[in-house]
């Protein structure tokens, strides 16, 4: 009787945890979930090549970036079409390849050339784009796949496998916060902070690079 009782509270443990597990993860993967099974097909990439942007090479040569840079503005009440105004104005200070939101991917400085998003020495190594700040689940939803698909786009562009780099500082796929702690030329941490408030906002539960960087591969092995 004893070993039955046992057997018994074996079963419902298992099965807790099990159930604990699996709710977890469904969590976790809700953003990401959330895209597939609304089958969210990515913006056009438009061209709008603005000439007043200096161009220097990476440090491999024109043409030779070694991965992508993510970053977000850190602006709440900001459109797009302010950002990139905002940043040809202020070119001298900084400047990125791209801007993604809910419904563009726009690019604005030939990709071939670097930019300056992170400061030395990450500059002369990555391509970098920048995302503004969405307000709703549907347009938060839409602009991380906007960016996953543009991230692949470019890997895929310049032959470049993903590779992580959030974690050990090593790879193709940064957060602007991964360069400032691995490379040092900053202190920002972006996208992390937009991407933990949005996920909880709107779907119960921080969003992360990890999860980022999993979209990215759906996308890149989808191209
Ligand atoms: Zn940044």
């Amino acid at each position: 009787m004893k070993k039955e009782i046992d057997n018994f509270f074996l079963t419902i443990l298992t099965v807790l945890i099990t159930v604990i597990a699996l709710s977890t993860l469904a969590r976790a993967a809700s953003v990401n979930s959330y895209i597939s099974a609304h089958h969210y097909s990515p913006a056009t990439i438009t061209k709008q090549i603005w000439k007043g942007f200096p161009r220097y090479r990476y440090r491999h040569g024109k043409g030779k970036p070694e991965g992508v840079v993510i970053h977000e503005t850190g602006n709440p009440s900001s459109t797009i079409f302010d950002e990139i105004a905002y940043m040809k104005k202020n070119y001298r200070n900084a400047f990125v390849h791209s801007f993604v939101d809910s419904n563009h991917i726009i690019n604005i400085a030939n990709t071939d050339y670097l930019c300056w998003g992170v400061g030395y020495p990450g500059n002369a190594r990555f391509l970098q784009f920048e995302q503004t700040e969405m307000h709703s689940k549907k347009s938060f939803a839409h602009e991380v796949e906007n960016a996953a698909y543009y991230t692949a786009y470019l890997l895929k562009s310049y032959h470049l496998k993903p590779n992580d780099a959030v974690y050990d500082g090593k790879g193709t796929v940064w957060s602007h916060g991964a360069v400032a702690k691995y490379l040092g030329g900053s202190d920002h941490t972006d996208p992390v902070g937009y991407y933990k408030r949005a996920g909880r906002k709107y779907f119960h539960k921080a969003y992360t690079m990890n999860q980022f960087y999993k979209l990215v591969l759906t996308n890149y092995d989808d191209m």
